[in-house]
This record gives C-alpha cells, structure tokens and sequence, in this order.
C-alpha cells in the first residue's frame, strides 16, 4: 500500500457545535464531553490559522472525505498537500 502522506485535514475547531457526525465515521474524530467538540486525534495545532491539522494518506481518505461532507458547520477541510487544492 501506498503510505504516501497526500492529503491536509484542516480542523476548523471553534466552528464545531459538536454534532459527532464525523465521530461516526472515522476513528480519527474523538467526542469530548467536557469541550462539547471533537478533538482530531494526533493533530498538530497550527497557531497562523487557528486551525488543527493533520497529514493523511490514501487508505484513510474517503473516511475522512465522508466526516467532511457530513460536518453540518463545514468545520472540516481537506487540501491535496502537493497542489495545495482543497478538496473539499
Ligand atoms: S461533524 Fe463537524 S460539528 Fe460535528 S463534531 Fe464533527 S467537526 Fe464538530
């Protein structure tokens, strides 16, 4: 399998109402009763956008494409990393 890191989630935090869709599809999403939000496991805050961010590959991809297209705030992005396009 291709390991190749191709994909950016770009986690939007302070926008998520905690809806927990993109818990149920993906183990990458944590529900954090205290914060009322999710958390993206393993994530690196990025203090420029405010955002948390994370480097994915294909095996994960349409998991995570799904928790984005399901996220009712659209708190939840994906760029390719080599074009710098966002996907979704
Ligand atoms: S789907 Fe969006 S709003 Fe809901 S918990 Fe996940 S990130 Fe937050």
């Amino acid at each position: 399998m291709n390991n190749e890191k191709k994909y950016k989630i770009i986690f939007e935090k302070e926008k998520c109402i905690g809806a927990a869709a993109c818990t149920s599809v993906s183990d990458s999403w944590k529900f954090d009763d205290a914060e009322g939000k999710t958390n993206l496991l393993k994530s690196r805050f990025n203090p420029e956008n405010n955002t948390y961010e994370l480097e994915i590959d294909e095996s994960i991809y349409e998991k995570e494409y799904n928790a984005a297209r399901l996220c009712p705030v659209k708190a939840i992005h994906i760029e390719e990393i080599k074009t710098k396009k966002r996907v979704i």
